[in-house]
């Protein structure tokens, strides 16, 4: 093996967008991770990118903003690298109201996206409609945005897995960490983090999630459904990602049950498309989940010249683009811009 500048622990999402991010910028960079790349919660298949609502602004809605805006070159640029597809489009998002107090709230934030979206997508309340494509909603309107993106993590993942390698990267099951050293683990990474801390610093969070298949029905370039907690989100091979559940207590990650099932006869109550959907693969995987709920970004704080980049939980995906730049930053350049929030010291 050839030395190495930097050496990234974890092939997950973050830790293959910081290794792609030093790549880019001339380092040579190690990814080592005994399981391979997508093993853990970015193997997943629901890949909503989706903005939070627009209000009660701070800097963790601030970065996540960035990070969606940037997401269109960025994932370009990764397929062009890769010649592998993310499955990224900015197809945007649904959601129905529940009644007329819920059409007031969503009219005001239309107002706040204005102001915080610097007229680069937009929010709005639109009257439903109708067709198989759209969601019960019992005010008859819904919200529509065009922040919103879909890619599939999984692609995505390994899609940036060999960008980094076209890039001159390596990945490996197993090798000898050199230079500075990243740690995206995970939810193995905040167990740890909790160990060396004696108290704990982050958990997972597992959820299930399922692949369905509309029959006769097309809904690859369709919006996203995000309807009474449940994300609906079209692909383009023509399946539809729906997640998903959000379990504190369980005792094997990567198990499916009667809660998957349940979810997804839910889904199949969202909108006429999905009343006869096939099930095409079930999936669970688990979020890593810091404390302060906030991601975990900077030097390690236990560990000597190492860093740690962690927390993504419910949006790793639509952060990642920014992780991986902010991490180089600091990493390469010394340069440090992480949100005050985000220091892994927030969450001890
Ligand atoms: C059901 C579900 C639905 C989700 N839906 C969305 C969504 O719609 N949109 C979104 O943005 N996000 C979503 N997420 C969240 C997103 O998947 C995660 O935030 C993201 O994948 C976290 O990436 P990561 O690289 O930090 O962790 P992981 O993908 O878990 O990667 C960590 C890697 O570290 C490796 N590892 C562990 N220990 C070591 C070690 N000692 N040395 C080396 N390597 C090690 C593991 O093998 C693993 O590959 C969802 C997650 C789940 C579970």
């Amino acid at each position: 093996m050839a030395s190495v500048d930097l050496t990234v622990m974890g092939a997950g999402a973050w830790g293959l967008a910081v290794a792609v991010a030093c790549a880019r910028r001339g380092a040579h960079v190690r990814v080592i991770d005994p399981h391979g790349p997508a093993a853990g919660a970015s193997g997943g298949i629901v890949g909503a990118l989706a903005p939070h609502v627009p209000e009660q602004w701070n800097e963790k809605k601030a970065f996540q903003l960035e990070a969606l805006l940037m997401a269109e070159d960025y994932w370009a640029d990764i397929a062009r690298l890769s010649g592998a597809d993310p499955g990224y489009a900015r197809t945007g998002r649904l959601q129905p109201l529940a009644d007329a107090a819920a059409v007031a709230r969503a009219e005001e934030r239309a107002r706040g996206a204005d102001d915080l979206w610097q007229g680069r997508a937009e929010w709005r309340v639109i009257a439903a409609p109708g067709g198989d494509w759209t969601p019960a909603s019992p005010s008859g309107r819904l919200v529509h945005d065009t922040l919103t993106a879909r890619l599939h993590p999984r692609h995505a993942t390994l899609a940036l897995a060999r960008a980094l390698e076209v890039l001159g990267g390596e990945i490996t099951r197993e090798g000898l960490p050199e230079g500075p050293v990243i740690w995206a683990t995970g939810v193995a990474g905040l167990d740890e983090m909790s160990a060396l801390a004696g108290k704990a610093a982050g958990t997972g969070v597992k959820g299930q999630a399922a692949l369905l298949r509309p029959r006769g029905f097309d809904a690859s370039d369709a919006p996203q459904i995000f309807a009474d907690g449940l994300h609906a989100v079209p692909h383009a091979d023509g399946t539809v990602g729906i997640g998903s559940t959000s379990e504190r207590d369980y005792d094997d990650g990567a198990a499916t049950d009667a809660q998957l099932d349940a979810l997804v006869a839910r889904a199949r109550g969202l909108c006429p498309a999905l009343a006869e959907a096939e099930v095409v693969e079930r999936w669970a995987g688990v979020r890593p989940r810091t404390r302060s709920r906030a991601p975990m970004l900077g030097p390690h704080p236990f560990r000597e010249n190492a860093f740690i980049a962690n927390g993504g939980f419910k949006i790793g995906f639509g952060l990642a683009p920014l992780v991986g730049e902010v991490l180089a930053d600091l990493v390469l350049e010394g340069t440090d811009r992480i949100p005050e929030g985000f220091r892994p010291e927030a969450s001890l």
